[in-house]
């Protein structure tokens, strides 16, 4: 009998095969007292296995293969730096001498001890390496009780083509399993913000987390579905529900490589309308998707991945280190770098800063606010900035704006860096665009304004739709109501494209809503000409352009925008996706 069982679905896809079922977490740790004689050679034990547990790291670090992205290596050093922590080594050793007790015992005090004081955190970041703690002391308490290691750690064999089902994953599993041949994974615990969620996604690795229960319900052998888009996992499937998805899967397949053919043709409508096609990216994973999609640029290059997963704030020359590559990887092509956006769902460490944590973070300290306030924070990243103006085509984007004086205060201190740098003679662009993000809605209703003071505007809905329904963008209770199609937010974006276009003020939407193919048709419609999608959804919104005539959109967006019938609203906006699966 098919079961299903859900989860969150960390990476698209779909994967088929045999359940490989790792049963390791039943770490059994005999609690016993040591001799006053043998408590240094217990001490010795345990420094070994701490020094065999880097070790393993070390040699798996060395045989990344060398088209992995580069953040991957950045986590499994955090894991080293880790082993090397005096919390980690020397305090389970202090604990061993003063209670005689074993090794591993030691081992799961300091754990135990660390576990709940993370817990207990209200620092999100911080609460959120527990999983951290857990990979790299179960690593060792592998080594001190002489488990064998799971197929999938050892270096040799061959897991072609099955699913792992495991409790969790640490970021080297995660690594090995690519290198493994495993076409997808289930764990039990994790959630998608994890680094191991991180990982599997810039692996293309088919994955759904937090399935509880996951190895008492599946069969090791057994044939497994894993929906990466829906968060399923179905076991024992029959032939027709096998066929059903091993068809959506090559479907895939086939749309993938039939989309790969539109990478050079002209992002054109059928009428003659050239839309800009750019790329929203991260990681270095995505300058390297986002080029082979052929994108114009880079429309937001998000970077608070540099604030996270630390305890300090980012230095100018980190900045720059990173803003390098970036415009390396996109040569002469304008790339759209946001200052930072932390705070609400982008948590760092308290010590980064403090302000972003309240109750109530998505209306409180962030983005533009956070930096204006603490400018220590925002002059590293603008200072960055403003010197690879140097470099390539720069344009700098603010995020969050709810009011034009945020914009002047912002110029202000840009201004300052670049007058420092002409009297240093460094080097940097006197005429970088600067541009800001309509994500507020008293700033759309104020875009014209918005648009006398930038030279460009960004819609992002992400945050648009959640401060224009009310609701927690990450609360999964009032999730229904996020909803691109609310008949208001049609005419928010509508107002903003309104009036960027009357002030000529050139405009872009980069959150979610751009990338995602049901709702290309409305876009056009609203007028909108310049996307910046995720590079994976790229091909599929440009084919979607391609198939496409402008003035007809137009008269049916027009007629949304106008009824008052809710009935007739859904009707609209139906005949616009139609045809989009
Ligand atoms: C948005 O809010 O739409 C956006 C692009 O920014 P982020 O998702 O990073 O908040
Ligand atoms: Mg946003």
């Amino acid at each position: 009998m098919t079961i299903a069982l859900h989860g969150s679905g960390i990476s698209r896809g779909i994967a088929l095969g045999a359940a490989h079922i790792v049963q390791r977490n039943a770490l059994e740790v005999l609690e016993y007292a040591v001799a006053e004689p043998d408590v240094e050679g217990e001490v010795e034990r345990l420094s070994a296995a701490v020094e065999e547990a880097k070790q393993g790291l070390r040699e798996l670090r060395a045989r990344i293969p060398p088209n992995t992205p580069a953040d991957i290596a950045a986590f499994l050093d955090t894991h080293l730096l880790m082993l090397e922590d005096p919390t980690l080594t020397d305090e389970p050793k202090r604990l061993l001498r003063e209670r005689r007790c074993n090794a591993e015992w030691a081992l799961k005090l300091q754990r135990d001890a660390l576990v709940s004081a993370f817990d207990r955190m209200n620092d999100a970041y911080l609460r959120a390496r527990r999983d951290d703690v857990d990979h790299v002391i179960n690593r060792v308490l592998r080594i001190l009780l002489n488990h064998a290691p799971a197929k999938h750690e050892s270096a040799e064999g061959s897991l072609e083509g099955l699913i792992l089902v495991a409790d969790d994953l640490s970021p080297a599993d995660a690594l090995l399993m690519q290198q493994h041949g495993i076409v997808g994974f289930v764990t039990e615990y994790g959630g998608p913000t994890s680094h191991t969620a991180i990982i599997a996604r810039s692996l293309g690795l088919p994955g759904v987390v937090g399935v509880p229960h996951a190895r008492q319900y599946l069969r090791d052998g057994e044939p497994l579905i894993v929906d990466g888009d829906e968060g399923v996992v179905l076991g024992d499937a029959d032939t027709l529900i096998l066929g059903y998805y091993r068809t959506r899967r090559d479907d895939r397949q086939k749309r993938v490589s039939r989309l790969a053919k539109l990478k050079r043709a002209p992002a054109v409508t059928l009428d003659g309308v050239p839309i800009e096609l750019l790329a929203n990216v991260e990681l270095q994973t995505d300058f390297d998707l986002a080029r082979a999609a052929g994108a114009r640029g880079v429309g937001l290059y998000r970077t608070e991945f540099l604030y996270m997963n630390r305890l300090d704030v980012p230095s100018e020359a980190e900045h720059f280190a990173l803003y390098k590559r970036l415009i390396e990887a996109f040569r002469q092509q304008p790339v759209t770098i946001r200052t930072l956006d932390i705070g609400a769902d982008k948590q760092t460490s308290a010590s980064v800063s403090s302000r972003a944590n309240t109750i109530n973070p998505a209306l409180g300290m962030r983005a533009v606010r956070l930096g204006l306030k603490e400018p220590e924070l925002a002059l590293p990243q603008l200072r960055a900035i403003v010197r690879a103006s140097a470099l390539g085509c720069v344009r700098l984007m603010i995020p969050m704006l709810s009011h034009v004086d945020e914009v002047a205060q912002m110029r202000g201190l840009i201004q300052g860096i670049q007058a420092e740098y002409v009297a240093q003679g460094i080097p940097h662009d006197p005429d970088m665009p600067i541009g800001g993000m309509l994500e507020v809605p008293a700033a759309v209703m104020f875009a014209d304004g918005f648009a006398r003071t930038l030279d460009f505007l960004s819609i992002g809905t992400n945050d648009l739709i959640q401060y224009a329904v009310a609701i927690d963008r990450v609360n999964e209770e009032v999730s229904y109501l996020y909803d691109p199609l609310n008949p208001g937010v049609v005419r928010l974006i509508d107002t903003a494209i309104r009036h960027a276009d009357a002030a000529e003020c050139p405009i872009a939407m980069c959150g979610e809503m751009a990338g995602d193919p049901r709702y290309t048709r409305l876009l056009l419609g609203l007028g909108l000409r310049a996307f910046s999608v995720h590079p994976s959804l790229l091909l599929e919104v440009k084919q979607i352009i391609t198939e496409s005539e402008v003035a007809p959109l137009r008269k049916i967006v027009g007629k949304a925008l106008r009824t008052t019938d809710i009935v007739r609203f859904r009707e609209l906006m139906r005949s616009l996706s139609a045809s989009v699966d």
